[in-house]
């Protein structure tokens, strides 16, 4: 039986009939309906967000949230990492952005808040920073620096899901984080995203641009797009956040049991957990050393597929180096370009047993 690297967590196939009961009697297939608002109410109560607007897809929403922030304007400047779903910098450059990378910590993956201010010039409108595999980025001192420097913030917290620092959902921090509700996250809506925000003044915006722009029954005032999460979207998100908790507490399960085996492995190194962060276990990222470990990543990537075992070089390349945007924005990432080479992201889901991690332990310690 091969492994991949994610299985999407699905509902009982009846629980989600039931869901979608009203959707066939009422015939409200889509526009904010019904479901989508009792899922948005859903959402706020489990992410322990003020506000939130549902998308079809995170990448839409974190293009829309860039949008409605106002933050569109010729030459401005977006301060983010290179280590992150390519999503993330193509939101910024169809803004008409353009992106200043930034380079990561080489513990936990996220943007070094030492190294932004250098980066900062009379053009940087934001700062866009990752919340990548799930671990936290420095809240606190992206926080300090974007208020001296009169900055907005947008993380991009699409595998934050559920995790919180001291206590606060991730969601609550910066001006707007975009989560995603896609097959291969944490959490799923089949396809999906939200913006959480704060400030009530961007549900407006949030709510037109996502909607053509429409203003009101007879105008539009935007150049908007079409990004409405619909009702059997909103349905199955409904289903899916009942099995959250259960959902995330089995990936513990099986990221405990990585931990057991590759634990203590010379040239091997996991991530360390977060101080005051509660987890949500998206993924379970490993660094190879090839040196002091004997095997390169792409040793190790390779020799898991001869076990019909597929890992994945999540991130790689990093995206200042992909054919789209090498050679037009800055490439003086190195410590994102060393991590970009060596990691491996193993199996993580729901049903990934813990004889299922020993196979793959036993492979990589071969
Ligand atoms: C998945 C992902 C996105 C995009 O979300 P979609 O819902 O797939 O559009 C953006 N950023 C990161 C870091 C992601 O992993």
């Amino acid at each position: 039986m091969s492994i991949m690297v994610t299985r999407s967590s699905m509902p009982k196939l009846e629980d989600y009939i039931e869901e979608i009961k009203p959707v066939f009697e009422s015939h409200h297939l889509t526009n904010m309906g019904p479901v989508y608002k009792k899922f948005q109410k859903q959402l706020i109560d489990y992410l322990e967000v003020p506000e939130l607007s549902l998308f079809a897809n995170g990448h839409m929403a974190l293009e829309v949230a860039i949008h409605a922030l106002g933050l569109r304007c010729e030459s401005g400047e977006v301060i983010t990492t290179p280590f992150t779903f390519v999503s993330t910098t193509h939101a910024i450059v169809r803004n008409g952005l353009k992106p200043v990378f930034c380079d990561i910590k080489p513990d936990d993956y996220t943007i070094d808040t030492g190294k932004i201010e250098e980066l900062i010039t009379d053009r940087t409108v934001a700062i866009m920073p990752v919340h990548v595999y799930g671990n936290l980025c420095d809240v606190e001192a992206i926080d300090r620096i974007a208020k001296k420097h009169n900055l907005k913030v947008i993380y991009d917290a699409a595998h934050a899901f559920g995790v919180k620092y001291k206590g606060i959902g991730a969601g609550n921090f910066g001006d707007a984080s975009m989560f995603s509700f896609h097959a291969t996250k944490v959490f799923n809506t089949v396809e999906g995203g939200a913006v959480a925000f704060r400030d009530r003044k961007y549900g407006e915006p949030l709510h037109e641009l996502k909607n053509f722009g429409i203003h009101g029954a007879e105008d539009v005032t935007e150049i908007g797009c079409n990004a409405k999460m619909d009702e059997f979207r909103a349905a199955m998100g409904i289903c899916n956040l009942r099995r959250i908790d259960e959902c995330i507490a089995a990936r513990a399960g099986a990221a405990g049991r990585y931990n057991e085996r590759l634990g203590n492995v010379p040239g091997i190194r996991l991530c360390t957990p977060q101080k005051d962060v509660l987890p949500n276990y998206a993924y379970y990222p490993v660094y190879f050393d090839e040196c002091v470990f004997g095997r390169s990543r792409d040793d190790v990537f390779e020799e898991l597929k001869k076990h019909d075992i597929f890992a994945r070089k999540y991130f790689y390349p990093a995206i200042n180096e992909m054919t789209c945007y090498r050679g037009q924005y800055n490439r003086n990432t190195p410590v994102a370009h060393d991590v970009s080479q060596h990691i491996l992201t193993l199996p993580l889901y729901e049903g990934l047993s813990q004889e299922e991690v020993d196979r793959i332990c036993d492979v990589i310690l071969g």
